[in-house]
């Protein structure tokens, strides 16, 4: 069974039926990426809540919100797909009619996950890390999951999402899904439609440069300052938004000790960014 709400009232009405739910928080113009989080819940949880809000918070003035592709009807028959794959499932969709529902006019709250959110994707969006931080909280209080699911796509999201719930003692398990790419390697996002045939071509770039640093590291720390060299050189394309190995737990430049580390990178096609990620285990040679 799926259920279409559009009001917070009949959300709250329908939430008050069931004990433990899992939720997977979508801007919608669904594909596979956000399709397995769904897929991946519904493994573990008879009821799955999932909402589809194009959050105005978190785009920036000079960011296209009207833009953002809004595709209800398309999304609604994937997800109707996926939850016939698990018989006496329930899916309810949370698709708000106006921000207004998520968002009352009396409230005026933004949730601020101090450091990590102005740092990289967060300097070069500001305030969008705490778009995304409130919309979250504020979705959690009204689905109360045991479970929500969030793509690693998104790695700094992820991490702002943790030290949220960390820091607020919020009863949630926050749930990282691995990224869903095309077979050329491409990873599956709302953005990519607005690739020309070209532009998609050229847009392996980013997850050949990553799967490159992966190779060149090979799990081992003693290569990181050969993929340091070779990061300079691709940065000499001024395309990169950024391309840095973060540690994946602290998301700190300083790698030296890190046992694992993430490759982030945004690379700018067109008008249209693309970010992408790899995470590299490291070992490191006894002492
Ligand atoms: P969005 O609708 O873009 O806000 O994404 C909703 C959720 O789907 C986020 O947790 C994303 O990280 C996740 N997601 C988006 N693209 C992918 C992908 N290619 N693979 C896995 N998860 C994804």
């Amino acid at each position: 069974m799926v259920i279409l709400l559009r009001t917070t009232q009949e959300l709250e009405a329908e939430r008050s039926k069931d004990s433990t739910v899992g939720f997977v928080p979508t801007m919608g113009n669904l594909h596979q990426g956000h399709i397995s989080l769904l897929e991946c819940a519904l493994s573990e949880y008879s009821t799955v809540y999932f909402s589809i809000f194009v959050n105005p918070k978190q785009f920036g003035p000079n960011e296209d919100f009207n833009r953002y592709p809004r595709t209800l009807e398309h999304d609604i028959s994937l997800i109707e797909k996926a939850q016939s794959k698990f018989p006496n499932s329930k899916v309810v969709v949370y698709s708000p009619l106006d921000p207004k529902e998520v968002f009352p006019e009396s409230s005026n709250q933004t949730i601020s996950v101090l450091g990590l959110s102005t740092d990289l994707e967060g300097k070069i969006r500001p305030g969008h890390f705490d778009g995304v931080a409130t919309v979250v909280y504020r979705l959690f209080k009204l689905t109360k999951p045991t479970t929500a699911y969030f793509g690693l796509k998104d790695y700094q999201q992820y991490l702002v999402i943790k030290k949220m719930v960390k820091d607020l003692n919020m009863p949630v398990k926050i749930q990282g899904m691995p990224i869903i790419r095309e077979t050329d390697g491409l990873a599956l996002s709302s953005l990519n439609q607005y690739l020309t045939p070209e532009q998609k071509e050229a847009s392996l770039i980013l997850s050949k440069t990553l799967k490159s640093l992966h190779n060149t590291i090979s799990g081992k720390s003693e290569n990181l300052a050969k993929a340091q060299k070779l990061i300079q050189d691709y940065l000499a394309d001024k395309n990169w938004n950024y391309l840095e190995m973060r540690d994946s737990e602290t998301f700190s430049r300083d790698i030296s000790f890190s046992k694992n580390i993430t490759i982030l990178a945004v690379y700018q096609m067109g008008t249209t960014r693309l970010l992408d990620n790899m995470q590299v285990a490291l070992s490191r040679p006894e002492v």
